[in-house]
């Protein structure tokens, strides 16, 4: 079976047709994405398949059900391979839609499954560490100050989470700047913290290719989240992890995101979700300037792209989180203060 190999402007620009639903796509240098479906407006991740003489490696696999599992298997048979041909696969970081396909991966095959240490936070091996996870949300919840109303609701729509934690070990811990084993040392991981505390971009220097998973995307902003198992000031972190790709601001430098479509300057996007960030800092500070305290509230007076009262459950866990992190960074920054108890509250400081 031959490797599908495209020109680069076959996959430039899926987005010109928004509701087409795709495949996966040939990149150039015998790399195949597979879109892997998975219930969110997103609608599919990619997971990349990248052939080195050893061997097949895997960039992020997919949402853990049965219909991603064979749009996984038959991604890899249009890029020329199959399963037993995979002999392992790294991750961007752990979140279900990127490491679901963990378990299906080692019932099935015997690659070994590598991700940074800083996901294992994520990942939720048994049913206590399970329990565990759910009571933090939950706690967490509280101390952002939700409505005891609304709480049973969002409680109701966590233990649905329960059925999506990870759960899988990975085999190997991969660290920034250590070439990924089975690449001959051209595929070489970039610890990008923000979007969670272990998430690796991935440099292919043979390819000169930029994997970049949910650290930055062509068009949606990624969730910088506070919440439990993130680092204490998540926006800090993905703020300078953006600064870091400024090195692979060359623009042969194809970039190939966890969800979307490929692009090529990653520099320009970069700033564009920086000033983003800049932007919704000062509205989070004028929110607590005008006396919204707590997360709950700061995070109904700002801006969303759709009514804050119509989000799903889901959505308002996402969106508080986001509100928490900014509310930190200006905290830490020495803009405003946070008084301790439950909820948490944030005053402005006084100078
Ligand atoms: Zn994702």
């Amino acid at each position: 079976m031959s490797w599908q190999v495209e020109p680069a402007d076959t996959y430039r620009r899926p987005e010109e047709r928004p509701t087409r639903r795709i495949e996966g796509f040939a990149v150039a240098g015998g790399v195949w994405a597979t879109a892997v479906p998975f219930p969110s407006p997103l609608a599919y991740s990619y997971s990349y398949a990248l052939r080195y003489p050893d061997g097949i490696v895997v960039v992020d696999l997919g949402w853990d059900s049965d219909e991603a599992w064979q749009a996984f298997v038959a991604g890899l048979a249009r890029a020329g391979a199959c399963l037993d041909e995979v002999k392992g696969v790294v991750v961007t970081h752990a979140h279900p839609d990127h490491y679901g396909l963990a378990s299906r991966i080692r019932e099935h095959t015997s690659a070994w499954i590598g991700a940074h240490p800083g996901e294992r936070a994520q990942i939720r091996v048994g049913e206590a560490e399970r329990g565990d996870r759910l009571a933090e949300i939950a706690d967490w919840l509280r101390e952002c100050g939700v409505p005891r109303s609304l709480l049973a609701e969002l409680d109701g729509e966590l233990r649905a989470l329960d059925s999506v934690l990870p759960s899988v070990e990975p085999d190997v811990e991969l660290h920034d700047g250590v070439p990924v084993p089975g690449t001959g040392g051209a595929l070489v991981p970039v610890h990008t913290p923000g979007h969670t505390a272990g998430h690796l971009c991935f440099r292919e220097r043979e390819r000169n290719m930029l994997l970049t998973g949910d650290h930055i995307l062509p068009k949606v902003t990624p969730n910088v989240a506070r919440r439990p198992g993130s680092d204490p000031d998540p926006l800090r972190d993905f703020l300078a992890s953006l600064a870091r790709l400024h090195r692979f601001a060359d623009p042969g430098t194809v970039v190939l995101p966890g969800h979307e479509w490929p692009f090529d300057s990653v520099s320009h996007r970069a700033d564009v979700l920086r000033r983003h960030h800049d932007d919704r800092l000062a509205e989070v500070e004028s929110a607590v300037a005008r006396g919204c305290g707590t997360v709950w509230e700061v995070a109904q007076a700002v801006s969303w792209a759709r009514d804050f009262s119509a989000f799903t459950p889901r959505s308002m866990r996402s969106a508080l989180a986001e509100t928490s992190a900014h509310l930190m960074r200006l905290g830490e920054g020495g803009r405003i203060r946070r008084s301790g108890g439950q909820p948490e509250r944030w005053t402005v400081a006084a100078r």
